[in-house]
């Protein structure tokens, strides 16, 4: 009896980034990376941008993987910053590319204030910077948290978020950002599937989270990520559970940005339990 080859299975990684927001690969480096860590089915889901997707394909196309489209879009949600994926959408809708012109405007706009609030904290000339780490992709809190470190004001991203960037920091600025259900509106309008994305990570108490799910379903969202870069057992359950309790497709993705980032690496994380009902049934 031939040994099953690792190789064949299946293995969908639904949630990445590349440099045309704040991951640090090209597309076509995520695509081949992803290709060595076995993924057979990839999307890469820039923040609020689909500018590296044709780039991706042409690489995916070379090396036989699938590949589906993907954005995570930036949304508010009684007060807490929300990320709702979509995968599966049509590039070319005039709905959604209205809507990523919105939101890059935004981006723009709030790095110019997340910049202003800095300069109050004694820290000029951060938009300058902090688009120059940019580059092509859609700027954003970790191009500043970048900035931070280089100038040695912090010794980490992660310390960058803690003291200036994350949730109720100074730099914390998303009043900007679109409700969840005009996010989900978008996606459908551009025949896609949204997604819910990395749940446990808003921090939300299980009644205020099952309030969220509520209303994600009822604007027309279909999955939510069950699966989140590395995470413990009992998360997956608990995810499993919300899942199949609002009737919502389970989705799965490493959240990669950065190699060096090795807990959230391309296709490492530990497959969808198998009470699910994996998201990709709604194109396979
Ligand atoms: P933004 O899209 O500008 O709101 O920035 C959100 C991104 O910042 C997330 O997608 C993560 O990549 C990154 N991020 C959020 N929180 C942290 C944190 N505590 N430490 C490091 N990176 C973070
Ligand atoms: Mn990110
Ligand atoms: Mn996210
Ligand atoms: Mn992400």
């Amino acid at each position: 009896m031939a040994l099953i080859d690792q190789k064949d299975s299946p293995l969908f990684d639904l949630h990445s980034h590349s440099l045309h927001s704040d991951g640090i690969l090209r597309p076509q480096a995520v695509v081949s990376r992803a290709k060595e860590n076995g993924v057979t089915t990839l999307a890469i889901t820039d923040h609020d941008s689909i500018s590296g997707l044709a780039e991706a394909r042409v690489a995916a196309a070379a090396l036989d993987m699938q590949f589906i489209n993907g954005i995570e879009l930036s949304c508010l949600w009684d007060g807490v910053g929300v990320h709702v994926v979509g995968l599966n959408f049509d590039t070319g809708s005039d709905v959604l590319l209205a809507a990523i012109e919105g939101q890059g405007r935004a981006r723009v706009e709030r790095a110019v204030m997340i910049a202003e609030r800095l300069a109050r904290l004694g820290i000029a000339d951060a938009l300058a910077g902090a688009q120059e780490i940019a580059g092509i992709g859609a700027i954003g809190r970790p191009h500043f948290a970048q900035l931070l470190v280089n100038r040695g004001l912090v010794p980490n991203t992660s310390a960058a978020f803690k003291r200036y960037l994350g949730a109720g920091k100074p730099g914390d600025v998303k009043q900007l950002w679109p409700p969840v259900a005009r996010a989900v509106e978008w996606i459908n309008a551009a025949g896609g599937v949204a997604v819910l994305a990395h749940p446990e990570k808003y921090k939300m108490t299980r009644s205020k989270l099952r309030r969220l799910l509520t209303e994600f379903r009822a604007a027309g969202g279909q999955a939510m990520e069950v699966v989140s870069g590395r995470q413990a057992p009992d998360v997956t359950r608990s995810m499993a559970q919300l899942a199949a309790e609002f009737g919502l497709y389970a989705s799965c993705g490493s959240d990669f940005h950065d190699p060096a980032q090795a807990w959230q690496d391309l296709g490492r994380f530990e497959p969808l339990p198998a009470s699910c009902e994996p998201v990709w049934t709604c194109w396979a």
